[in-house]
């Protein structure tokens, strides 16, 4: 289950703009804590309550000549295959380019929704040069301005009909993927847990042969992998290995409960890794990190210890998240790798009982209660677990409205210190009573 939606379309027609449109208050939250200049192409987004992921295509095509026109259209069907709902952007004030035809025609064999969407639409009179874009035979056609935003929400209003909802299934096994960037080693413990014994692989009918399902039964533990099978897929032009790998990891990351991110010993945490580590976060998924190659560092008895505070540091506000150092090569706790992942799918499926929550977290309140403002007292009154697969809170006081972001961490930190909620997003809120 995922809800991706790609901006496909040739360069400068606004493809970025309406990217940074549609994800901007995301960012901005997220680029405060880390302190990490990133280079982001994907992110979350959400309208009327509904939340996606965007990937602008364009961000992964180098600018030169004479790759980019086979890039592009490589990347078109890449995006076809694994997205939920195509926008394709193209520019009023350019009319109709060779480029925009060969694309368009890329679409017309889509099976998935595509949104022929006219930007630089800024105002009426250009709405009348937008209806040659009809000419595509791709249906409706949608002017938009990304620059004032003008015309997105009659658009996004649309798409979001095209959403899947997020059905749980009662008693379903843990779905847990393995993500991280090429050869950190993410197929060699795949291989290692499953190896050729074909006995304990069951294939799952109905699983399309782009996410692989694989029903894992053995130890003692059961659990479906998602397995990114197909990343290496042969890409014919090299610059879209990586959007190609992006496209497979956020996919994996939207089916998944757990995802454990694996990094490499000697590479470290590295952007792109911080980048999924907050996609998996807002999807409010389990994560488990992975750092493999332990072989490969020299170690003394404060290594482990020096190398969780690099990650731990790189990874605020969330550090929560268990740590698991491993050698697949050497078949160093490779089994703690799943163990480890079940545990966070244990807390993250966690129901604390009203009364037990209530006797944990009211005196620690009453003990620290939010400031006053403008001489107003807040009483909370009660806290309870919202019915969610994630967990979430609600605290019913007088002032919800009163309540600032450092008096929420401070409780959840309370609650990550009473209740185990290791690898596990919370939510928190205050509500009115
Ligand atoms: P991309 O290459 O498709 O990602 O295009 P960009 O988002 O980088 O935009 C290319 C240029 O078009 C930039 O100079 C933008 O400022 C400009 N642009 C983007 N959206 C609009 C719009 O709605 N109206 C106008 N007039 N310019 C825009
Ligand atoms: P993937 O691209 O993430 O699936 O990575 P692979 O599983 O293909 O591994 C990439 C390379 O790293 C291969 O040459 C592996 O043999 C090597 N590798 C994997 N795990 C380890 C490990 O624990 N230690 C060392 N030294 N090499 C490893």
């Amino acid at each position: 289950m995922s809800n991706i939606i790609a901006i496909v379309g040739r360069p400068n027609v606004g493809k970025s703009t309406l990217f940074n449109r549609l994800t901007e208050s995301r960012k901005a939250i997220v680029d405060d804590f880390s302190g990490v200049t990133r280079d982001r192409h994907y992110g979350k987004a959400e309208w009327t309550d509904k939340e996606f992921t965007v990937i602008d295509t364009g961000g992964y095509v180098a600018n030169s000549e004479d790759v980019f026109e086979a890039a592009i259209r490589e990347q078109v069907v890449i995006a076809i295959e694994e997205a939920t709902v195509l926008v394709f952007m193209v520019d009023v004030t350019t009319g109709i380019t060779d480029l925009d035809d060969e694309i368009a025609s890329l679409l017309r064999r889509s099976k998935k929704p595509v949104f022929v969407v006219v930007n630089k639409v800024d105002n009426h009179q250009l709405e009348n040069d937008a209806t040659v874009f009809y000419g595509f035979g791709l249906g409706e056609i949608y002017t938009i301005s990304s620059m004032t935003g003008s015309g997105t929400g009659e658009l996004l209003d649309q798409i979001i009909t095209h959403f899947e909802d997020v059905v749980e299934e009662e008693n379903a096994l843990p779905k847990i993927t393995i993500v991280g960037r090429p050869n950190v080693g993410k197929s060699s413990l795949i291989n290692a847990l499953i190896g050729k014994d074909r006995n304990i692989v069951t294939p799952i009918a109905g699983t399309t042969r782009d996410s692989i399902h694989i029903h894992y039964n053995q130890f003692g533990h059961e659990f479906m992998f998602i397995d990114t099978a197909g990343l290496r897929k042969k890409t014919k032009v090299k610059e879209n290995i990586e959007f190609y790998s992006v496209m497979r990891t956020i996919k994996a990351l939207e089916e998944a409960d757990v995802v454990m991110l694996m990094i490499d010993a000697e590479d470290g945490l590295e952007s792109q890794d911080v980048n999924i580590f907050h996609l998996a976060e807002k999807n409010k998924k389990g994560i488990v990190i992975l750092v493999n190659k332990w072989d490969l560092i020299e170690k003394n008895n404060k290594t482990i210890k020096e190398f969780e505070d690099q990650i731990r540091t790189k990874l605020q506000p969330f550090t929560d998240v268990p740590i698991v150092f491993i050698s697949v090569l050497n078949k160093q706790r490779i089994f703690k790798t799943i163990e480890t992942a079940l545990e966070v799918h244990k807390n993250r499926s966690k129901k604390i009982p009203t009364s037990k929550l209530n006797d944990v977290m009211l005196p620690i309140i009453e003990n620290y209660p939010p400031p006053a403002l403008k001489g107003k007292y807040i009483k909370v009154k009660y806290v309870t677990q919202i019915n969610a697969t994630s967990p979430m809170f609600a605290f019913f006081c007088n002032l919800p409205q009163y309540i600032k972001e450092p008096y929420k961490r401070f409780i959840e930190n309370k609650l990550r210190e009473h209740f185990d909620f290791s690898g596990v997003p919370i939510q928190i809120y205050f509500r009115q009573k």
